[in-house]
């Protein structure tokens, strides 16, 4: 069993952007990484997309577990370091982070499948008596007891200590998940774009506006800012480079002579 999580600053970052995409509704995904010494290492994520979006409905379906088991074996692959999925995420907008029954029953679910399995959960868009907006993090498992596994009452949950690790940069696999964000969410977009088709033409007048309107938020709060923090991550390397390059060529001379 796990006895505590760390989670590295450039997949916090990941999922704290992934839950601040919507206040309106939950979001999701899993955590990859890999477990040392009793502690699960969430190195990055994979985000998921909603199928269904009602309040406290946030399912993982088989085939996305599949799928970010694929995506774990290939990381593991690339960075040569035992990586697998350790979890699941999911936001709680405007409400407290303690988890729901809902959460605590998904939770034990997955847990009887795999009993190192954890669970995060963001909770935003609140704010504290002093009215400054407060961002809350919490892991946990689920007690497991037969009856809990039954599903005949609801489990316990049991917090687990977590702790955010510092790092200089963000990985190759945080990148890859953050640039995956933007489709994401337009896809869900389409999606209940296409659901509401209807005859009357002023309902398509209205569906089309308020399509136009979420792309164009998503440009606003997304797209810009990701924009924008690669140009900067972009001028700070290419300095790095200038840098190291005249370093390069000074230790030639220095050789030289
Ligand atoms: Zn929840």
């Amino acid at each position: 069993m796990v006895k505590g999580v760390k989670v590295e600053l450039d997949a916090f970052c990941v999922c704290l952007t992934h839950s601040l995409s919507t206040e309106e509704e939950e979001v999701m995904g899993l955590l990859i990484g890999e477990i040392i010494d009793d502690h699960a290492i969430v190195s990055t994520v994979s985000m998921l997309r909603r199928s269904d979006k009602r309040k406290d409905r946030v399912e993982i379906s088989p085939e996305q577990l599949a799928r970010g088991a694929q995506e774990a074996e290939r990381m593991a692959e690339i960075s040569r370091r035992p990586m697998r999925v350790l979890g699941w995420y999911h936001s709680h907008p405007h409400i407290t982070v303690w988890p729901s029954h809902v959460d605590t029953r998904t939770q034990a679910m997955y847990q009887n499948m795999d009993p190192d399995f954890i669970g995060l959960i963001f909770s935003c868009f609140n704010s504290d008596p002093q009215n400054f907006s407060r961002i809350e993090l919490t892991c946990f498992q689920s007690k497991l007891t037969p009856a809990a596994i039954e599903g005949q009452e609801i489990p316990d949950a049991i917090h687990l200590p977590v702790q955010i690790c510092r790092k200089a940069s963000i990985s190759q696999f945080c990148l890859e998940a953050l640039n995956k964000l933007p489709l994401i969410l337009l896809e869900e977009e389409q999606e209940a774009y296409k659901e509401a088709e209807s005859d009357n033409i002023l309902s398509q007048i209205h569906n089309g506006a308020v399509f136009v309107r979420s792309l164009s938020r998503f440009m606003e709060i997304i797209c810009a800012p990701a924009v924008q923090m690669l140009e900067s991550r972009l001028e700070q390397t290419q300095t790095k480079v200038k840098r190291l390059q005249a370093e390069k060529r000074r230790l030639q001379e220095a050789l030289d002579s």
